[in-house]
């Protein structure tokens, strides 16, 4: 096994490196880094403090008797371990990021710089109403866009995420339901090819799942949906496009069925920027849809910061939904946080305040940079992008729907590795030495060996043939029985194979020094 200088196994056992290992676990310019607790420092500071003025005795039995484990790094030492570390993931500033469903699209800097003016930055949840109308104004604005792009009356601002909008979606449902006397509904109809977070969701609040199958061409199974509508039936749960990258052609009939069946009809809006400015949901029979900000508009998600996920509701659902939100009178803008009359049957709340407020300041500065026009731009290159990254990749690739166009990602199944000895796996594994983070693998589930690739909007076309490139020249290397170069990828990344379901188990999230008194940092 090799280690780097503090004991670190920089690469499973077993394992070589195509190239001569480093002395120091650095590759190249990029730099080995240790845990900030192993680089240690304790009697050292960044900061010169004065003297206290007080007698430490003054604490009693509460004096600090061994080093309280923060590490005492200089601003060089401290500003060289944060980039060293950023430097050991990929990042949608280093290159195209091609996770589908994910919606990895550039996020632009002046959304961070609204973010941060003092006005939305530094404001605290709890000022007074007075001292925010601002602040309120812009939820305002942006619940109006969201509401005028989605052809839906109202919406709930304050989830946190997607799964956090489905969880609100859902209860709006069951309160709905339970006002109608209609409480006795308990199960949720669901895709095969749905994010696991929407069966999720629905066993979370209680509903039994049942799955709707899906065609040859990988859609709804009408017949098969129409077959489990029944008045135990609280509501579908549909991905629209689909998470095989398709459009539900039969998404009015789907919305109808529903209805008729008095069920409810979720909209999964995660893929929503396949179809911003082109196609309102509301006027397709949608009930209840989140939005992912942090997809569509922009906003910085996955290591980069925290999600927001509105969801947009139906005259029908418009009652129930949760508290707060914000309202404009005479005297200017207010926030309710106690409904009264119809509202008053609304579930409760999702969270303490009003929502992810930096990131509707994101997407609201998104929003306006763009335009209408733009936001309808920006559907129609993302899937012209993922048309062209499908149209390249055929040829060497086995597409899982051949047949026409895709929306805004390209899906591909591993039927073309068969006999390969590579899996799909490893052919992900091979493009980080390329320079690419892999793309979504083995989702959807109902593809076998999925490989999901949604390139978004933001890539030029010079760098999706830079992609289009890598992949190509790894498939016919592939093919060409060159299997070593992907059974053993990464060769080049900063750790190889890792124990994924062991990380995902039973992570390691404390660190004890080898021959210290524990610290508190435990
Ligand atoms: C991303 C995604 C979700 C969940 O959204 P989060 O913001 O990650 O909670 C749900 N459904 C689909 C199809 C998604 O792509």
């Amino acid at each position: 096994m090799t280690m780097n200088s503090v004991g670190r196994p920089t690469r499973p056992e077993g394992q070589t490196a195509v190239m001569g290992g480093s002395l120091t676990g650095a590759r190249g310019l990029l730099q080995d880094e240790a845990l900030i607790f192993e680089l240690g420092g304790w009697d050292k500071t960044g900061v010169d403090l004065e003297a206290a003025r007080f007698d430490a005795s003054d604490l009693g039995d509460l004096v600090r008797r061994a080093p309280i484990g923060i590490p005492g790094l200089s601003e060089p030492e401290t500003m060289r371990h944060y980039v060293r570390l950023s430097q050991k993931n990929h990042a949608i500033d280093l290159a195209l990021y091609p996770l589908g469903s994910c919606t990895m699209k550039h996020n632009p800097r002046l959304n961070e710089k609204m973010a941060r003016l003092a006005g939305f930055g530094d404001l605290h949840p709890l000022t007074p109403i007075s001292a925010s109308q601002g602040a309120l104004a812009l939820m305002d604005r942006l619940a109006h866009w969201l509401k005028t792009l989605t052809a839906m009356p109202a919406v709930a601002m304050s989830p946190k995420a997607g799964a956090h909008g489905e969880l609100c979606g859902l209860l709006c449902i069951r309160a709905a339901h339970e006002a109608k006397g209609q409480g006795h509904r308990r199960t949720v109809l669901v895709p095969t090819s749905a994010h696991g977070t929407n069966p999720a969701t629905a066993a979370f609040v209680g509903y039994s799942v049942t799955e709707i199958a899906q065609t040859a061409d990988g859609r709804v199974d009408l017949a098969d949906l129409e077959a489990k509508l029944s008045d135990d039936v609280a509501a579908i749960m549909v991905t629209n496009p689909n998470t095989c990258g398709l459009f539900e052609r039969d998404i009015v009939e789907i919305a109808r069925l529903t209805h008729a069946a008095g069920a409810y009809f979720y909209c999964d809006g995660a893929n929503f920027n396949a179809i911003v400015g082109r196609v309102r949901p509301g006027d397709l029979g949608v009930d209840a849809m989140h939005i992912n900000l942090h997809k569509t508009f922009s906003t910085p998600h996955g290591g980069g910061g925290p999600g927001a996920g509105p969801v947009v509701l139906s005259e029908a659902l418009a009652p129930f939904a949760p508290a707060p939100w914000v309202v404009s009178g005479a005297n200017g803008f207010d926030l309710i946080e106690t409904p009264e009359g119809e509202a008053a049957q609304g579930f409760g709340r999702m969270v303490a305040f009003q929502g992810q407020m930096g990131m509707f300041v994101r997407a609201y500065a998104y929003m306006l940079s763009h335009g209408a026009d733009g936001l309808r731009q920006v559907a129609e290159d993302a899937v012209l992008n993922a048309n062209y990254v499908k149209a390249r990749l055929s040829g060497a690739m086995s597409p899982a729907f051949p047949e026409g166009p895709c929306m805004h990602e390209a899906l591909f199944d591993d039927s073309w590795l068969e006999g390969t000895g590579i899996t799909t796996l490893d052919f992900a594994k091979a493009m980080i030495d390329e320079g690419f983070h892999p793309m979504t693998m083995y989702f959807p589930l109902v593809v076998h060996g999925a490989m999901l690739i949604e390139p978004t909007e933001t890539e030029s076309k010079q760098e999706l043939d830079r992609f289009c490139n890598a992949l190509l020249a790894l498939a016919s290397a592939a093919r060409q029985g060159d299997v070593a170069r992907f059974t053993g990828a990464p060769y080049l990344a900063p750790l190889r194979r890792l124990d994924e379901t062991q990380a995902a188990r039973k992570p390691k999230l404390t660190w004890r020094p080898v021959s210290q008194t524990p610290l508190a940092a435990e």
